[in-house]
């Protein structure tokens, strides 16, 4: 056992630390503060402690636990709210009051709550790790996997089919390390990355319907993303979009440090929520992890391992899995604190020089993966990171250094928010990567996606040249053919990258629906084109009423947009064809 020396903040030096290993969980002081060791020199231990330590003093004890900051891994995940270190803290309000108490002990996992597990191995079966070996309903959309743990497996000697806790033997096994026994929880350290067999390119798109991102700006499942936004630019009713309507299996929601109100914003809106699908409440497929600015720095840093190794469980179980960390900017300021009360060299704005490293560590555990197990069953964890720069300056190193990781970046822009352009992702500066490996999906419906988004990317950047000029000689001067143009790409931004989160319909717009909104723009666009050659002014355009019935097509929900798909080109043609007529 070991004694404390110092205490600066959130860190803790302690003696007499003998055996103890780097990340290895110790209890801190009389009250048993739960902390991690971040640094060790002889038998001197540098801890990080994820509770407030205020009170805490010198020569007060320090335990070893012997293991390593874990999570808890079974069923009872889904639809619960934790904070960084997976305390469930609906739980610990229900024991102890709305405010945590110091060096509380409440288990991730209900310990007596039962779980009907349905077995899937016979006696006398051979497992490997990674196998599933039984099911539990965890709630009505999710259904909880069992697996035999990493490093596990052997021949099946006894099953045990029916109501269980999570620290009961459902499955026990003979292996080459002799007997071994298979809970309905299983642990993992937060730190280390579960293993897969084979990591794979993205291929399909994680769909949120909205257009900005599944039209123009693709995640794939597996993907990175980030976005980064000053103030009120709109990344949490973003993030929530794709909470809420991504076609992924489980969200992972992780709300590190944001502003203490917002946080509570997300506590009490998304049990709310429900899933447009299925009608159930959302919470049945989300997990949440919430940190308030006023919890220890230190538990903040904690929260996103712990968030991605939740995704990483779930996307083992075969599932596709979306984790959103809000804002990572709270995590490395957190990383910034820590590594300033160590006196470690600051790096740039005195963040720490590992920032990066730990930046790509994390983003690097995405990915879509085969995973271990004797079926071929693959899974996929995509991580969305919000980036909430000081003052919106992109130029700042946590920007940067997510920027170089991540393969989609959604830019939130000041200026459209402003203008109530939303969502205000600037079409010019962002990007994705995921273009050409999710474009395969979108040629199964038979059309050519990469090819009307690449026509419709043009138009748009066409635009911003033009409106350069404009800004020095002015709208009335540009020939007819640019005023096309410009008329066209404005159709495009209003009834295309516009969309209100807060619509009943356009809320979530479905791809098919957003390959057919394209196509009818891009026609519009090519008759207005050809409208200026016939010397057709856009003044002209401008009164036709196909452009007040395009701009409603938003409202349509799918079945009604399919019906009214054809007459709406139908009705382009034919009005351009009008005033070529009455132009002749
Ligand atoms: P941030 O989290 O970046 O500070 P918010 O997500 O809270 O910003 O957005 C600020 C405001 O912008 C919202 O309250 C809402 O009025 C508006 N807004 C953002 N995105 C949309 C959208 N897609 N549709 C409609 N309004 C939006």
């Amino acid at each position: 056992m070991g004694r404390i020396v110092r205490i600066t903040g959130p860190v803790v030096l302690a003696d007499g630390m003998k055996g103890s290993e780097m990340y290895e969980l110790v209890r801190v002081g009389e009250e048993g503060l739960m902390g991690e060791i971040i640094g060790l020199q002889g038998e001197r231990a540098t801890i990080q402690v994820y509770e407030e330590t205020s009170g805490v003093r010198p020569g007060e004890k320090v335990e070893r636990t012997g293991r390593p900051l874990s999570a808890e891994l079974g069923p009872g995940l889904v639809g619960t709210i934790y904070d960084g270190v997976q305390r469930p803290l609906t739980e610990i309000s229900k024991r102890v009051g709305e405010m945590v108490k110091r060096g509380i002990y409440v288990p991730a996992l209900d310990r007596e709550r039962k779980w009907e597990f349905e077995p899937r191995v016979k006696k006398g079966a051979e497992v490997v790790e990674g196998d599933v070996v039984g099911v539990v309903r965890e709630t009505e959309l999710v259904e909880h996997r069992i697996l035999v743990p990493p490093g596990v497996g052997g021949k099946v000697v006894e099953v045990s089919e029916g109501k269980h806790t999570v620290e009961e033997t459902v499955v026990r096994v003979e292996g080459p390390r002799g007997k071994e026994e298979i809970r309905l929880m299983q642990t993992w350290p937060v730190r280390r990355p579960r293993p897969y067999k084979e990591k794979l390119d993205p291929r399909e798109p994680l769909l949120i319907g909205q257009r900005i991102a599944d039209t123009f700006f693709p995640i794939a499942k597996g993907g990175t993303g980030a976005i980064p936004g000053g103030f009120g630019t709109g990344k949490t009713v973003f993030l929530h979009q794709v909470a809420k309507w991504a076609d992924a299996d489980l969200v992972v929601y992780v709300g590190c440090g944001e502003r203490g109100n917002e946080m509570c914003d997300v506590l009490v809106h998304f049990p709310e929520l429900k899933d447009p699908r299925t009608g159930r409440p959302l919470m049945e497929r989300t997990v949440l992890i919430a940190n308030t600015s006023n919890m220890p720095v230190a538990a903040r840093e904690a929260s996103v391992y712990t968030g991605i190794t939740l995704g990483e469980y779930f996307r083992d179980m075969g599932y596709d899995v979306a984790l959103m960390a809000d804002s990572t900017s709270r995590w490395a300021e957190a990383m910034r604190e820590i590594s300033g009360r160590l006196e470690e060299m600051p790096g740039e704005e005195g963040f720490p020089a590992y920032l990066a490293s730990r930046l790509a560590e994390f983003y690097e555990r995405a990915g879509w993966v085969k995973t271990l197990g004797s079926d071929e069953r693959y899974g996929s964890l995509t991580v969305l990171g919000a980036v909430s720069p000081p003052g919106g300056d992109l130029s700042e190193p946590v920007s940067t250094n997510t920027l170089r990781i991540v393969k989609v970046f959604w830019a939130l822009d000041t200026a459209l928010a402003y203008r109530r352009h939303f969502p205000a992702i600037n079409w010019l500066t962002s990007y994705s990567l995921y273009v050409d490996g999710v474009e395969g999906w979108w040629k199964k419906s038979g059309e050519d996606w990469k090819g009307l988004r690449t026509e419709a990317m043009a138009l748009l950047q066409r635009e911003a040249e033009l409106e350069e000029i404009v800004k020095l000689i002015g709208a009335d001067a540009l020939p007819e053919p640019e005023r096309a143009v410009l008329e066209s790409a404005r159709m495009v931004r209003e009834n295309l990258l516009q969309q209100f989160a807060f619509d009943e319909v356009d809320s979530y717009c479905p791809p098919e629906k957003q390959l057919g909104m394209l196509k009818l723009m891009l026609r519009f666009y090519r008759r207005c084109m050809e409208a200026a050659r016939d010397g057709i002014s856009v003044a002209e355009v401008r009164k036709l009423p196909v452009r007040e019935e395009l701009a409603r097509m938003k409202k349509l929900p799918l079945e009604e947009f399919r019906k009214a798909e054809k007459e709406l080109e139908r009705r382009i043609d034919e009005q351009f064809e009008g005033l070529r007529r009455g132009k002749g």
